[in-house]
């Protein structure tokens, strides 16, 4: 039985984060279905599944890779903004955070020294604003 699976999934897909994250939405789907009484959302519970079941045994394995690094980019991204709002959340009492009108960077500067000229590191433009 182990050998003829070994050699079943030989050059194909299988497992990787993006097939972890796959039945974690269809569980979602399925639990808002649940309390809503929606069909759609059971039928939206198939579509990661199925997804999920499709990429494991898929062999265009660089297809499946670029998809896996896309997702992995989002979720990344997602994770960054979600590690500067709650820092942003603990420092909201000592300084305040501006964007640069020029390059968007993000400033912080302290709270509660007055209106500020404050000078953007990266591109050097400098604007004014009440701290
Ligand atoms: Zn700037």
């Amino acid at each position: 039985m182990k050998a003829w699976l070994q050699r079943f999934m030989s050059g194909r897909h299988g497992q990787d984060d993006l097939n972890r994250a796959l039945p974690v939405l269809s569980l979602c789907f399925l639990t808002v279905s649940l309390f809503t009484q929606w069909p759609a959302f059971y039928v939206l519970t198939l579509i990661p599944m199925s997804s999920c079941a499709f990429r494991m045994f898929s062999r265009d394995t660089k297809k499946r890779a670029r998809e896996n690094l896309a997702f992995l980019q989002v979720k990344d991204q997602a994770a960054r903004k979600l590690r500067q709002s709650e820092t942003r959340f603990h420092q909201r009492k000592t300084h305040r955070f501006y964007k640069c009108p020029s390059c968007a960077q993000t400033l912080r500067v302290p709270k509660g020294k007055g209106r500020l000229e404050i000078r953007c590191p990266k591109c050097g433009t400098s604007f004014e604003r009440q701290t």
